[in-house]
């Protein structure tokens, strides 16, 4: 049975920018599909970083009282932990935002949040465990979407397309667009470590590779940072990395001994974008248009940014009219720079992430000179915390 659904605003993908921009286009009175593959929002291998900018959205919308009623954990400086050097890589408490915090949610509830309040609009509908694969055209202009889910196929007639499902998008090719970029020079394996009572660690250790700790209550969700194309999940490896961990936290080493290959996930680092973000009929936003680093932890950030712009820029064109290419370029100009900035950044913190120094070395250049001017990190927390370019919803 094929299930057929019109609608203004089709949205592949519902992570942070697919369901942002489904919240801000029924806010203006639209209707929205968001197609999302997978049956709910629990993922671990995902950032949870709020930032200071994204909680001034949610401010504007009316949301953020029922934000912070979630669970979730404020950090007002981002601390590093260097060969036991302590120092701040960027401060929000100077910030002309409402809250100066980076707050920390797992990434379902924050979703969640969002998927809460489109219910409320008659007009949204999402359709869970539903993989869009196909595009519908008429003539050169792309009119929806087609796929399926647990009852079978799904056609979906649009007059907009929007293409929120992130850096390894189905789509994008049959669309005609490409992204450009390149292998980031690090891969991060990510792990969960049994919390035992009273244990904290700092949440970011480096000195030979990083280790960044995410404090989810009952287990500890570990990034380690590492060179590119260094992991093959050998027993081999699996040691290496057991050691590597050790000297950079010589307190994790016993809880880490008994992690194995099987509870290890490689996630591959890209730096790419698209050169166009649009077809005729259809836009990328988030990571669909750039993949980001984790560096910095901005990904999701910069998706709701393009999310906020998007909506704004073509909500009342849609009202309208079927979006045109004038249009949906609008948006891409919008979004390009603060993207390009970013992943600049990116491609220049990849060496001070993964370096390998002997116990006792000399910090790298970029953290003495935070470690020496502090002020420097109030300009660190407004990069971080505000992203290149903030947005706001009216
Ligand atoms: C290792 C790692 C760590 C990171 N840590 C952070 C961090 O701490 N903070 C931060 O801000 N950013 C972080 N990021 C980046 C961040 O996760 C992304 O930038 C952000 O999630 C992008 O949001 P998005 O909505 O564009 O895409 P995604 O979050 O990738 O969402 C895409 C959605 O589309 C769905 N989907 C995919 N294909 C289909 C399909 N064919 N049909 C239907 N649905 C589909 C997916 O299931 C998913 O729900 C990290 C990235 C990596 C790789």
């Amino acid at each position: 049975m094929t299930t057929h659904i019109d609608t203004d605003c089709v949205i592949v993908g519902g992570g942070p920018a697919g369901l942002m921009m489904a919240l801000l286009l029924l806010r203006q009175g639209l209707e929205v599909t968001v197609a999302e593959k997978h049956a709910d929002f629990l993922r671990d291998f995902r950032g949870d970083t709020i930032h200071p900018s994204t909680q001034d959205l949610l401010a504007e919308l009316g949301l953020l009282d029922e934000f912070l009623a979630r669970p979730h954990d404020d950090m007002p400086r981002v601390r590093l932990s260097w060969q036991g050097t302590e120092l701040t890589l960027a401060d929000f408490t100077r910030l002309p935002t409402r809250r100066k915090v980076m707050t920390f949610m797992p990434q379902w509830d924050f979703l969640d949040l969002l998927a809460d309040t489109a219910a409320q609009h008659p007009g949204f509908r999402l359709l869970r465990s539903t993989r869009i694969d196909g595009l519908i055209r008429e003539s050169t202009r792309i009119t929806g979407v087609t796929g399926s889910g647990p009852d079978g196929d799904v056609t979906i007639r649009a007059r907009l397309v929007v293409d929120a499902s992130g850096r390894d998008s189905d789509i994008r090719a049959a669309a005609g667009l490409t992204p450009t970029g390149s292998a980031a020079a690090m891969d991060v394996l990510w792990f969960r470590l049994t919390r035992r009572d009273g244990e904290v660690y700092p949440f970011i250790q480096a000195g030979d590779g990083m280790i960044i700790t995410i404090d989810r209550g009952d287990f500890f969700q570990i990034a380690h940072v590492i060179p590119a194309g260094t992991w093959t999940g050998s027993d081999a490896d699996v040691v290496k990395m057991r050691e590597r961990i050790a000297r950079i936290s010589p307190r994790m080493a016993d809880a880490v001994a008994t992690v194995t290959a099987d509870d290890v996930h490689l996630l591959r680092v890209r730096l790419e974008r698209l050169c166009r973000w649009y077809a005729e009929g259809m836009l990328c936003i988030g990571d669909s248009a750039h993949a980001m680093s984790p560096a910095g932890g901005v990904g999701i950030n910069l998706a709701i940014q393009d999310a906020v712009a998007a909506a704004r820029i073509l909500g009342p064109v849609l009202r309208a009219r079927p979006p045109r290419a004038k249009d949906l370029r609008r948006v891409q100009r919008r979004r390009t720079w603060p993207v390009r900035l970013t992943q600049f950044v990116q491609r220049r913190l990849q060496g001070p992430l993964i370096a390998s120094r002997a116990p006792g070395a000399s910090l790298p250049f970029p953290l003495r000179m935070l470690r020496d001017h502090p002020r420097l990190t109030y300009l660190t927390g407004r990069f971080v915390g505000l992203g290149a370019r903030p947005e706001s919803i009216d």
